[in-house]
């Protein structure tokens, strides 16, 4: 019996799994948005039959489900790990050519496109020396994100059931389409995962453990104005689009902008205008990791609002504010054993680790938010969603090694 990670197979999945082109389409409402995570799909499916998980299905929308029988007498929660099939659309993926680095000896890496993966520009290269990297042939992206958590999840999956002696309870395999495009969630039935926690695998590096999201607000600004022929508009025109402007111009630009902000600040983003004379709308994002800040940056909206009123006689201003999604934190805060069991696996494996904030939402602040706490744990990505993409298998090892101690953590802790 040996708790030693099978390496080459790990390796030989992941480049089985860079292989099949899963880019999601944004340009479609199809469910999954591409042929290629049915394909990547089918896949996994059939490998989760033969290494002999149970009932391994993809269902009606593409998502793979499986489970690995507990092992300490199912007493002990259920635990759901999860990634996604899709790969960005933002970078080329097609013909991907993966090129393996064994035994990384520092330095910039040079790529057969003649592209270069610079030291200046990827610090972390310097704690990979000896390891063994994974990049493209420079012309594309490689899909690390997330088929990297795709082939921990699969390699943690056989590694446990060839290994009866770890002690686990029911472990929950959950592939999901569309993560890219902002559809991650759209198809999880949270009753048919049944499960008290879950972890995406689906973050940068090693050791960082994503336990704060932003929280997230949308507004709409509509302006209404008056159109008429400006040969006889004297008095009479009420110009939508100047208001527009107008109400841009006052929004703050030295301080919460995404351009002027970073860390814990939060910020008030216009991202898109259009319209004319007659109408004119600006959306907005509001960003903050106090999500009682998002109320105050709405009034704020609202105050500039009604100043461009005041200035633009028979103007009518109409603010719509909608909540996107909240902080991974609020929820993680009713079940504080999901993130502590996560930092004594690596404080028992002795490895070092931060917990993180993403400026932004993972598909773990949406399952958090609808009851079923879910941080977000380093797969080995680097780089993503560029062709300087790479992925290092030595840290996709720790994070199988990593989640073997914590499924025993939780088992351990139903028995007490
Ligand atoms: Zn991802």
């Amino acid at each position: 019996m040996s708790n030693q990670i099978n390496r080459d197979r790990l390796l030989e999945r992941f480049l089985a799994y860079v292989g099949v082109d899963t880019a999601a389409n944004p340009d479609t409402t199809r469910y999954p948005s591409s042929a290629g995570q049915w394909e990547l799909g089918n896949l996994l499916t059939q490998q989760l039959e033969d290494l002999g998980a149970d009932y391994p299905h993809q269902d009606e929308h593409g998502l793979v489900w499986a489970s690995v029988p507990a092992t300490d007498g199912g007493n002990s929660p259920t635990i759901a790990l999860i990634a996604h099939l899709d790969t960005s659309p933002e970078a080329p993926s097609a013909n991907i050519s993966p090129q393996v680095i064994k035994n990384y000896e520092g330095g910039d890496i040079l790529l057969p496109s003649g592209q270069v993966i610079r030291v200046d520009q990827t610090p972390e290269l310097n704690d990979l020396i000896g390891s063994t990297l994974i990049t493209t042939d420079g012309t594309t992206l490689l899909g690390g994100d997330d088929k990297a958590g795709v082939a921990i999840i699969m390699e943690l999956a056989q590694h446990l059931i060839e290994n009866p002696h770890l002690e686990h309870g029911t472990v929950r395999i959950l592939f999901t389409c569309d993560e890219e495009i902002g559809r991650g969630t759209d198809k999880i039935n949270l009753s048919k995962l049944d499960a008290a926690a879950a972890y995406t695998l689906d973050g940068g590096g090693a050791g960082d453990l994503d336990v704060e999201t932003f929280s997230a607000d949308a507004a709409t600004v509509t302006f209404r104005g008056h159109n008429i022929h400006p040969a006889i508009a004297k008095g009479r025109m009420v110009n939508a689009v100047r208001a527009a402007a107008y109400f841009v111009d006052l929004l703050p630009r030295d301080q919460q902008t995404p351009e002027t902000t970073s860390g814990r600040e939060g910020f008030i983003h216009a991202h898109n205008i259009h319209g004319g004379v007659g109408n004119a709308t600006v959306e907005l994002i509001l960003r903050s990791f106090d999500t009682a800040e998002l109320d105050l940056f709405a009034d704020q909206i609202r105050t500039l609002a009604e100043t461009v009123q005041e200035h633009f006689p028979g103007l009518q201003v109409d603010v719509q504010v909608r909540s996107q999604y909240r902080n991974l934190a609020e929820g993680l805060q009713q079940s504080p054993e999901v993130v502590q069991f996560a930092e004594q696996a690596y404080q028992n494996l002795q490895r070092t680790y931060r917990k993180t904030i993403i400026r932004g939402g993972t598909d773990g602040s949406q399952l958090t938010e609808k009851g079923l706490p879910t941080p977000n744990l380093s797969s080995g990505q680097h780089n993503i969603h560029a062709v300087h993409e790479f992925a290092c298998l030595d840290q996709m090892e720790d994070a199988i090694e990593h989640l073997v101690e914590l499924l025993r953590l939780w088992s351990q802790q139903a028995k007490s």
